[in-house]
């Protein structure tokens, strides 16, 4: 009888166990899952992530939190040389999980709709989150659709793009197994994302033919939306010089509107001669895509008339919204979309964020500063550095629009250990006190 008493009560001690760690299981699954956080940020991008580890140090891990819907968060400025062949894409990516600042919330879904009288955001998994302060770092949406014939075109061999993981290794295979004909890169007529990098891929390939004996065979061709070769004269009259030198030909104001990847064929409108178009053969083609703000913004009282989230140039802070701020691509910032203006960003809306905390009005005003490492060859660079105003905002005193291989060296090896281990961290927000020290306080 004594031992029965015994074991029951040990039954219901053991019960009484598992109920309490399921108890508190869910206590601490809730905890995950809550719905308001004191930041929210709208992406786990290069910019999202810059911002939550700095706001982290802010606010604590467990106030903020990132809605970000992919597994594997990439260092995207790597892609050129992956489609030239010098990288692996595999380089290029690390586990989204990796990145995440530790502590804070990873909410693994796509922000679906804006609430900002409500403070609030809906995502496509059903989940409403509220916030006192939300940062969007959406980045912006690729639109290979808009050009007829693709993305099914790039099925076919002889075509790649850089701008997406999926097409940048189809650029290597095209350049690689390039045999006669002309070479075709393209700039679209839209905003887009590292102005400079639709033509590195050409100087890239234009070495890799010369390296491999058969440039005399190869036509290289960059056709450009723009009217202009780069949007910063300091730089562009040193591109126009290599772009002599080496006997590349450039059309400006011609738009990429269709790809007949069967036949190898591409049409191009003239933008300056409307109804006349121009079709192309080729051996191979790169296509930077038409870009554009993240559909999610449209309709969204976020958005400016263009569709970009609708911020003060200075502050980062949204120009109705006082607890809404944003970072990088999805911004309408009028400077140049890159990681090296995220950085500059980051730094700035750190700041902005703790004077709003504090209840004091920001100070720290963004330059528009923004920098593009024109790779012109394997080992060479020209550093473009520039602000709001086109101006050259160099960090080196040095002429940065002379090609360098210690840039080259830069670009390939030391900026994607910045970009682990500095911005994503929330550690580097840019050279400007660098570029202060450099130039002896006079810049
Ligand atoms: C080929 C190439 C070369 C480049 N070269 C350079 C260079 O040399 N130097 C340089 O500085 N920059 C370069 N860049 C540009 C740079 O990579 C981008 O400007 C930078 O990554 C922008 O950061 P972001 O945070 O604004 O956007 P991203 O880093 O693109 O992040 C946006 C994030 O938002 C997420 N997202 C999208 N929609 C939703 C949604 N509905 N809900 C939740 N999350 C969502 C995405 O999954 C993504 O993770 C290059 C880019 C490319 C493609």
């Amino acid at each position: 009888m004594a031992e029965s008493v015994k074991c029951n009560n040990l039954k219901i001690y053991i019960f009484n166990i598992i109920v309490s760690i399921s108890i508190l299981y869910y206590a601490l699954s809730g905890l995950a899952s809550k719905d308001h956080y004191k930041v929210l940020v709208l992406g786990g991008g290069s910019g999202g992530i810059a911002m939550a580890a700095r706001m982290k140090r802010k606010v604590g891990a467990k106030n903020v939190a990132i809605v970000e819907p992919s597994e594997v968060h990439y260092y995207q400025p790597i892609w050129t040389l992956v489609g030239a062949g010098s990288k692996s894409v595999a380089s290029s990516g690390r586990p989204t999980a990796s990145v995440i600042p530790s502590g804070v919330t990873w909410v693994t879904s796509k922000v679906a709709e804006f609430d900002p009288e409500n403070n609030t955001v809906h995502t496509d998994s059903g989940k409403k989150i509220s916030y006192d302060y939300l940062i969007v770092a959406l980045g912006l949406e690729l639109h290979y659709e808009k050009i007829k014939g693709l993305p099914e075109g790039f099925e076919h061999p002889k075509i790649g793009s850089n701008y997406s993981v999926k097409t940048v290794e189809k650029t290597w295979n095209a350049l690689k197994n390039f045999k006669e004909g002309n070479a075709l890169f393209t700039f679209p007529n839209t905003p887009i994302k590292c102005a400079g990098a639709p033509q590195k891929i050409m100087y890239l390939s234009d070495a890799f033919l010369r390296k491999t004996g058969k440039r005399s065979k190869a036509n290289i061709i960059y056709n450009t939306s723009l009217p202009v070769l780069f949007g910063v004269k300091k730089y562009a009259d040193a591109l126009w010089e290599i772009v002599k030198k080496r006997d590349l030909n450039v059309n400006l104001r011609h738009n990429l509107i269709e790809v007949r990847a069967d036949k190898q064929e591409a049409v191009f409108e003239n933008l300056d001669k409307p109804g006349e178009t121009e079709v192309y053969k080729y051996e191979m083609i790169h296509v930077t895509p038409p870009m554009g703000p993240p559909a999610v913004l449209k309709g969204s009282s976020l958005e400016d008339e263009a569709g970009w989230l609708n911020v003060n140039k200075s502050t980062l802070q949204h120009k109705t919204y006082a607890n809404v701020f944003g970072i990088g691509d999805c911004t309408n910032l009028p400077t140049s979309k890159t990681a090296a203006a995220v950085a500059a960003q980051s730094a700035v809306l750190d700041r902005t964020v703790s004077r709003i905390l504090k209840k004091q009005t920001p100070d720290k005003t963004y330059d528009g500063y923004t920098s593009c490492p024109l790779v012109t060859s394997y080992n060479t660079v020209i550093l473009a550095e520039f602000d709001y105003d086109g101006q050259p905002l160099e960090t080196f005193p040095v002429d940065q629009s002379k090609e360098s291989r210690v840039m080259y060296h830069m670009k390939a090896d030391v900026m994607p250990h910045l970009y682990w281990h500095g911005l994503l961290k929330g550690l580097w927000g840019g050279p400007g006190p660098y570029r202060t020290i450099m130039h002896m306080g006079m810049k």
